[in-house]
């Protein structure tokens, strides 16, 4: 199939969801990827997050292949190896009790609510269910997580909407304070809003936000479905800061490209949801946890310490290019704020043979952790022919 025949079909048989970029890739190697007719791109978007060490990578791969020839898929009900080792892992590298496996960041996202809610059911019984989320914040697509999403053009169409989130402006405490009633059981916030525009949230604001749910029996949930598993520098965003919250949701990068997400239960919350109260046919899958055990096993300190430098030289390099107003984000997940329209601006960086995102008004940029020296110079002098 020709690019050209393969645009005809997509539109004719794909749901038109989705508005797509004029692009399809084929394959590549590390952030250097190829499409039909064989022109070349650096790769500043890692598929949204998800390819963490980029295209065909070695070790990767072996994990998948070597599990995929023993065994595709078993079940919850079986015990199973590459999900036990997956999850003792998060749980020495976070200090978390529990894991549970699914196959998404909305998914992990309904089970965090799921156990928010009966985490207060369990000890102060019916009516303390309201969950606190931030304006501007994205937890996902499913009924529960749009619901959950501060998001007020988001909130159209699907009513009725999933009752018991109240939003609250980013960064301002006093807000946060007065939002809090006898009714809260839980906060969901990311500690930097992807979706939305990367916009960091101040260290002081989720620092007393903790403090006060530490003292009211509030639980804090993280949503890292897009800042985890080193795309800031740390393991998860929260670790940036001094932070223990009570539930950590991920996806995105865990897997480095295959399907899975996280919820991962700190203390407080490692026995709310009981034998019965939640599942997942897919979640854990064994290829999946095979290839996330071997994602998880690299990002060690010294490997997070060079997304750092990366970080580093890429903020240093756009704030010097004339078009570039502000550069928000850490690590590999950054957010370009320009005067130029975004989208066009992403088009034209395409064009040229680099791939980026967008986030509401700012390029966004989330390259594979595992970038090359020479695959940044290349990709920053593509943004330097737009924005300089
Ligand atoms: C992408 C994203 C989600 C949704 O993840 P899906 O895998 O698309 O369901 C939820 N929260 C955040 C912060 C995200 O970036």
């Amino acid at each position: 199939m020709n690019f050209e025949t393969l645009k005809k079909k997509d539109k004719k048989y794909l749901l038109n969801n989705y508005a797509k970029f004029d692009v399809a890739i084929v394959k590549g190697q590390g952030a250097t990827l190829y499409d039909y007719d064989g022109k070349e791109y650096i790769d500043f978007g890692s598929g949204i997050g998800v390819n963490s060490f980029g295209a065909n990578d070695l070790v990767w791969k072996k994990a998948i292949i070597s599990q995929i020839k023993k065994i595709q898929h078993t079940c919850n009900l079986y015990y199973n190896e590459p999900q036990v080792k997956l999850a003792s892992l998060l749980s020495k590298k976070t200090g978390c009790k529990k894991v549970f496996f699914c196959n998404s960041g909305a998914e992990a996202n309904e089970g965090a609510i799921k156990c928010a809610r009966k985490y207060s059911f369990d000890k102060y019984g019916e009516n303390r269910y309201e969950i606190i989320t931030l304006k501007n914040s994205f937890h996902g697509r499913t009924m529960a997580t749009l619901s959950a999403t501060g998001q007020e053009e988001m909130h159209k169409y699907f009513s009725p909407f999933s009752e018991g989130f109240v939003y609250v402006k980013a960064n301002d405490i006093e807000n946060f304070y007065k939002s809090v009633t006898k009714k809260t059981c839980a906060v969901m916030l990311e500690i930097i809003q992807g979706e939305s525009g990367v916009i960091n949230l101040d260290e002081e604001y989720i620092t007393k936000v903790a403090e006060y749910c530490k003292l009211k029996d509030i639980l804090l949930i993280i949503d890292e479905v897009q800042t985890g598993n080193g795309r800031t520098g740390k393991l998860y965003s929260y670790m940036n800061y001094n932070l223990s919250p009570d539930i950590v949701t991920t996806a995105k990068g865990l897997a480095g490209g295959m399907p899975i997400g996280a919820v991962l239960f700190f203390k407080k919350t490692e026995n709310t949801l009981s034998t019965g109260t939640h599942g997942s046919t897919f979640g854990g899958n064994p290829v999946c946890a095979a290839a996330a055990y071997s994602v998880l096993k690299r990002l060690d300190d010294f490997f997070l310490e060079e997304v750092k430098q990366k970080s580093d030289y890429i903020k240093n390099a756009l704030l010097s290019m004339k078009k570039v107003k502000s550069v928000t984000g850490m690590g590999l997940m950054l957010g370009i704020e320009t005067d130029l329209d975004a989208k066009e601006a992403a088009k034209s960086l395409i064009g040229k043979g680099l791939l980026v995102l967008t986030a509401k008004n700012k390029i966004r940029l989330l390259p594979p952790l595992n970038i090359t020296k020479e695959e940044i110079d290349i990709g920053l002098s593509k943004l330097k022919e737009v924005l300089d």
